[in-house]
């Protein structure tokens, strides 16, 4: 409360990167980072020159679901050569840490977060997108405050528990001048594998929150067992199943960034 009163300070763009979006989520486990991951594909599907930062410091899961293992090679100014795959150039903590559990205090964090942002060749980019750890922790804050932020995107499952957290990260976003893209719903509902009809799993409460939010629910993606196994086997499903109703919910949030 104390910084959003004294303003923030200066932000700092990122050479040759025309915009910053960030996925963020109240919980995790929601979906956040298979959204970024297929998000991203999409865009670059779509012609635009697109970077994916996971900046989920404690649970880098952008190298496992964007089938990255490489270290990344620095240039001759010891800035980081981000590595590609799907035509999306890619960086995440779990790529600088490369096995073992990442314990670090909050300094160590930042610092880790600026050598993603600053210490790396980004440009030329038209989108480079953000994954984020769930809540409104310090990446978030140092985020807003270090780089001009274009919009972020809320990720969430359709449960109250998950929608309140979502809701009060949104509002800091708010706070801070950051545009509110949208809300991208995921797991509400599951596709009938024989009459290819949608089954509702919970309760429709994902509206009420968006409508108290000022933001729209721009897409709504099912629970689906060959989702998960995308994400696991590191082949992003709105690449693999293109044209289907999946990618087509990406393209309608890509269309949107
Ligand atoms: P978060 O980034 O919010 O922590 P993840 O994107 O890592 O969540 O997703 C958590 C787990 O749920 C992963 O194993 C992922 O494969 C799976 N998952 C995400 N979305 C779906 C979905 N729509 N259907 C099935 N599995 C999903």
């Amino acid at each position: 409360a104390d910084l959003m009163a004294r303003g923030l300070p200066k932000q700092t763009p990122i050479p040759n990167v025309k915009d910053i979006i960030v996925v963020a989520s109240g919980k995790g486990g929601v979906g956040k980072s298979t959204t970024a991951v297929n998000l991203s594909v999409t865009l670059s599907a779509m012609g635009k020159r697109v970077g994916l930062l996971d900046a989920d410091v404690f649970g880098p899961s952008v190298p496992l679901m964007m089938n990255i293992s490489e270290e990344p090679l620095v240039d001759e100014n010891n800035l980081m050569i981000p590595p590609i795959n799907y035509g999306v150039k890619c960086l995440s903590m779990g790529l600088l840490v490369q096995s073992g559990p990442i314990v670090w205090r909050g300094p160590l964090v930042m610092s880790a977060l600026q050598r993603l942002l600053r210490g790396a060749v980004w440009g030329p980019l038209d989108i480079l997108i953000v994954d984020t750890p769930p809540g409104t922790g310090d990446i978030h804050l140092s985020l807003t405050q270090n780089v001009p932020l274009s919009g972020v995107l809320l990720v969430s499952t359709p449960q109250v528990a998950a929608l309140d957290v979502t809701a009060r990260g949104a509002e800091m976003y708010k706070k801070f001048g950051v545009p509110l893209i949208g809300l991208s719903e995921n797991m509400r509902h599951a596709i009938c594998s024989n009459c290819k009809s949608k089954i509702e799993i919970f309760r429709n409460v994902t509206e009420k929150y968006a409508k108290d939010l000022g933001v729209e629910v721009i897409a709504s993606i099912p629970i689906d067992g060959s989702i998960t196994e995308c994400c696991d086997t590191g082949m992003p499903m709105a690449l693999k199943k293109r044209d289907s109703d999946y990618s087509k919910e990406f393209e309608r949030l890509g269309e949107r960034i």
